[in-house]
């Protein structure tokens, strides 16, 4: 019997999804991925008494079948519902009126949560891919991997189409799908509202989050999108400088903040998205997922991908001719 292989670009919640689920009919699964680890969005920094979430805080399910894989997840021992209290303008707020009350948290790193999602899929690291063609991926190092039943590309709308010139047709019809960026830092303060999270109603920062796998002094501070579009050139250091000393101010911390690290996610939330699940043009085998396509979050990518092995795994036979 032959065995169908799918090479999928990039290593976030919706080609992770894709590819466990393809992965678990019997596929032959690579995900090409150009940063070091597996997340995507959902990837953690190492620090020296553990791991932090830089990217997104919370992992929330509004409906099945997110809501039972969820449930699923919390039982593996990966995640926990959030729990704890959230300072809000001045006061502390419970969870449920923070509207926090769905919302969980890895317990383990989420790349390793991620990683765990692809299965027996194989996953290659730091591995650039510069072009998608028919059945085929043109890699950074010059490689041409021609062999495949399909392949997906899954990675922000605007880094998929520099890698689309040959399909011009599939390229087309992704429109402008735009997508706001968020500064997010790592830092350390003594002080400040005994919480868990902290919701500013602020135009620069967003929220911050204490990190409790790397101890409780360890927080995740989100900036504003308009603060990212105001500081989207500036350098590291500017940016942080600016991020802390309006924590310091919001908070009236009495001693400067200590920023541990810090980036930008030039492609954090699409404002606006394709439509559908995926998108795909099946003369050539080759399709689009993520939260570009689906929309924004990561219940909507991870469903982007599972639709896609299930509509993948649908057409198999169609696939063998
Ligand atoms: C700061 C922040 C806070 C957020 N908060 C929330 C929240 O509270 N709730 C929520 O639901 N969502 C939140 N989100 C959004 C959520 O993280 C994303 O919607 C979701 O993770 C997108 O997953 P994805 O798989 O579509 O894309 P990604 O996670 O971006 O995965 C794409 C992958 O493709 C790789 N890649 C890109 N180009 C190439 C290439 N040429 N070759 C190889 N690999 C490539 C990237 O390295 C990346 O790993 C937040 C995002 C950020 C940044």
């Amino acid at each position: 019997m032959k065995t169908f292989k799918a090479g999928i670009v990039g290593a976030g919640i919706a080609g992770a999804s894709c590819a466990g689920a393809l992965a678990a009919a019997g596929w032959e699964v690579d995900v090409f991925d150009k940063s070091r680890g597996a997340g995507g969005r959902l990837s953690t920094k190492r620090t020296h008494q553990g791991w932090a979430t830089l990217g997104s805080p919370f992992i929330s399910a509004k409906r099945d079948p997110f809501r039972s894989q969820l449930r699923e997840w919390v039982r593996q021992g990966w995640l926990d519902p959030v729990r704890g209290d959230v300072w809000q303008g001045r006061a502390t707020i419970s969870w449920a009126q923070a509207q926090l009350q769905n919302h969980y948290r890895p317990t383990i790193e989420p790349s390793q949560l991620v990683r765990h999602v692809m299965g027996t899929a194989r996953l290659h690291t730091q591995s650039r891919v510069v072009a998608l063609q028919p059945r085929t991926l043109i890699m950074e190092d010059g490689r041409v991997l021609g062999d495949y039943d399909c392949v997906i590309c899954s990675v922000p709308i605007p880094q998929a189409i520099p890698m689309l010139d040959a399909l011009p047709l599939l390229r087309d019809r992704l429109g402008e799908v735009h997508y706001r960026p968020v500064w997010s830092f790592l830092m350390r303060w003594e002080g400040g509202p005994a919480a868990d999270v902290i919701k500013f109603d602020d135009h620069l920062l967003d929220m911050a989050v204490r990190q409790t796998a790397d101890g409780p002094g360890l927080w995740a501070v989100h900036t504003t999108h308009e603060f990212a579009e105001t500081y989207l050139e500036a350098s590291e250091m500017e940016a942080s400088n600016r991020a802390a000393s309006a924590l310091m101010g919001l908070l009236g911390l009495p001693w400067p903040v200590e920023i541990e690290a810090s980036h930008l996610w030039r492609y954090a939330r699409p404002e606006t998205s394709v439509g559908g699940f995926w998108l795909g043009d099946r003369e050539n085998r080759v399709a689009l997922i993520g939260d570009g396509i689906a929309g924004d979050g990561v219940e909507r990518a991870w469903e982007s991908g599972l639709r896609l092995a299930q509509a993948i795994l649908q057409s198999k036979e169609e696939l063998a001719l």
